[in-house]
């Protein structure tokens, strides 16, 4: 559950500055408010792996998204034809999937306990009460914010 007086803003700003080592000013935090306590934890440990392997200059993270419903976050090495070397790699695909898999248990929209649902096509994780604004929604013709109360 997000504190009641979280900000977006405030919070991917701290976050960038935290992580500036990683994150290129032009990345985009392409989720709801949800996820974002989830991505912070992913960054400190995909840093750290960085930092352990003597990589921390020679890559960065390339998108942060929501795809079918659960977290992406890519890294890569900064030169396109660089490659990680296979433990460093090993531990970024731990990462990865370690919150990938907490992501479909995680709300994208308030951060409660979740779960993966098919929205009539559109996957998204939700708490019980955010599924059911998304539902209602979709019955109601699609106006406005689904989740606006
Ligand atoms: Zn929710």
């Amino acid at each position: 559950m997000l504190p009641t007086d979280f900000d977006r803003d405030t919070f991917i700003q701290q976050l960038r500055e935290k992580r500036s080592r990683i994150l290129p000013d032009d990345i985009v935090f392409s989720v709801e408010n949800g996820w974002l306590p989830l991505i912070a934890e992913s960054l400190q440990q995909i840093e750290e792996a960085l930092d352990r392997y003597g990589w921390i200059e020679k890559a960065s993270i390339r998108q942060i998204k929501e795809k079918l419903g659960d977290l992406r976050i890519y890294v890569r090495p900064r030169r396109e034809s660089a490659s990680f070397p296979e433990a460093l790699a090993n531990e970024l695909s731990i990462i990865r999937n370690s919150y990938t898999r907490r992501s479909v248990k995680t709300c994208e929209i308030c951060g409660d306990a979740g779960e993966l649902g098919n929205f009539e096509g559109y996957y998204q994780t939700l708490c019980p009460r955010h599924a059911n604004h998304r539902r209602a929604w979709i019955a109601g013709g699609r106006q406005g914010d689904p989740f606006d109360d």
